[in-house]
């Protein structure tokens, strides 16, 4: 999914919440009048449910990806894999064996994706990044080091799209009313 290229269609509309959708092709995003009037804010809201939106579309998917990765490589016990809002990292495990991913994640390469979903599956069994760690990751057949760097790279454009991207969102609410 080209997530920066989905046209979007900002409405003002006489209501209380900012809500979203997808029919496949366009990105329709209703947001209430006043909110309309204060076009920074806007921009933040539409920023907030647009990448919440795609993170429910896509987590089905991403759960059917890690179980099968899981079951591949490793057969641990995981509680729920889930998309955030997270720039920092790609991902984290959390000792209730949760795993998060970024949201920047979103349309991304798979085999990034697969990547940064192993890294995190092995965090089930080291919370660290130690010896034993990296030899159960290399296991699995990916190279840490390339990896990183192409998700560095990655990272580096991503950032750039979603910057140009606020730019339209910001165009299209000035716009809008
Ligand atoms: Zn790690």
């Amino acid at each position: 999914m080209k997530v920066f290229e989905i046209p979007l269609r900002i409405v003002p509309e006489e209501r209380k919440t900012v809500t979203a959708s997808f029919d496949g092709s366009v990105c329709l995003i209703r947001i209430p009048i006043i909110l309309s009037r204060q076009k920074k804010r806007s921009v933040e809201y539409v920023d907030r449910i647009y990448w919440k939106m795609l993170g429910q579309i896509l987590e089905p998917k991403l759960k059917a990806r890690t179980n099968e990765l899981n079951c591949t490589f490793f057969g641990f016990e995981y509680q729920k894999v889930r998309y955030h809002r997270q720039f920092r990292r790609w991902g984290s495990c959390s000792s209730l064996r949760n795993i998060n991913l970024s949201h920047r994640l979103i349309g991304a390469p798979q085999s990034l994706v697969d990547y940064v979903i192993i890294h995190e599956l092995a965090h089930l069994k080291f919370l660290d990044h130690s010896r034993a760690f990296w030899e159960l990751v290399v296991g699995t057949g990916y190279d840490p080091r390339s990896c990183r760097k192409e998700i560095q790279q990655y990272g580096s454009k991503w950032y750039l799209d979603y910057q140009r991207w606020l730019n339209e969102v910001k165009l299209i609410i000035e716009g809008s009313n």
